[in-house]
């Protein structure tokens, strides 16, 4: 399938989820996640009219993105992966969203990159929701303490929170706790689901769903 017909696929997909979930599909941003994917493809996905998208390593979104980014004022590169404090300068640099703010160290970098740049790309808090110890993001009984501190550092720039729940489990639940986590800090940006989940995510409630290989095809 082309890029452009598979996401007209997901499109249509996410429309669908969203009447399911009687909530409105303008309401829910679709990540195209291009990681490992040639620009190329990220330029098909431009000429389709996808406007947003995900990359997990800051180098490999510089090389990518530097080009595409410039040419076209519209589209805006999330960053999803996890971020090294030595890398805050480039990724503050270059995304409109860093969604995987995790701790104070990073948040140091990151404050002290927007104010070099004059400019904070807005940010969410991962958190690590099912408490797995090989995946990044804040633990589940940090959450609250971590998010209020980082709402009274970062202001508004802090939009909301992002996760991504255990593999072999049913998502849905820990969907559910993500959004009742942002409903209780009054955080409107819900990240979660991927290609493998994102309806139950809409129906859970989220406003960004993360797409990679159901767009791209499977990574290398
Ligand atoms: C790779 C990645 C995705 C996309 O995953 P797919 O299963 O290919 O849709 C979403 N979120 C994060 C954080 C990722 O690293």
């Amino acid at each position: 399938m082309s890029v452009a017909a598979a996401l007209a696929d997901i499109r249509a997909r996410i429309a669908l989820a969203a009447i399911a979930a009687g909530r409105n599909a303008k309401d829910i941003t679709l990540v195209a996640v291009s990681k490992t994917h040639p620009e190329a493809m990220v330029a098909e996905a431009i000429a389709a009219g996808q406007m947003v998208f995900g990359e997990n390593r800051v180098q490999e979104a510089e090389r990518k993105f530097g080009g595409l980014l410039a040419a076209n004022p519209g589209a805006k590169l999330h960053l999803i992966g996890g971020l090294q404090s030595n890398k805050a300068a480039a990724a503050v640099r270059l995304a409109h969203m860093i969604e995987t703010l995790d701790r104070v160290r990073l948040a140091d970098a990151i404050a002290q990159a927007a104010e070099a740049e004059g400019r904070c790309p807005v940010l969410l808090v991962q958190v690590n929701i099912g408490d797995e110890s090989q995946k990044s993001g804040v633990a589940t009984q940090a959450a609250d303490g971590f998010i209020g501190a980082m709402r009274s550092r970062f202001g508004n720039a802090l939009q909301g929170l992002m996760c991504i729940p255990p593999a072999d489990a049913d998502p849905t639940p820990y969907f559910r706790q993500l959004v009742r986590l942002a409903d209780a800090h009054g955080l409107p940006v819900r990240s979660m689901g991927m290609s493998a989940d994102f309806e139950a995510a809409i129906a859970a409630g989220a406003t960004h769903v993360r797409v990679g290989s159901a767009i791209f095809g499977r990574r290398a």
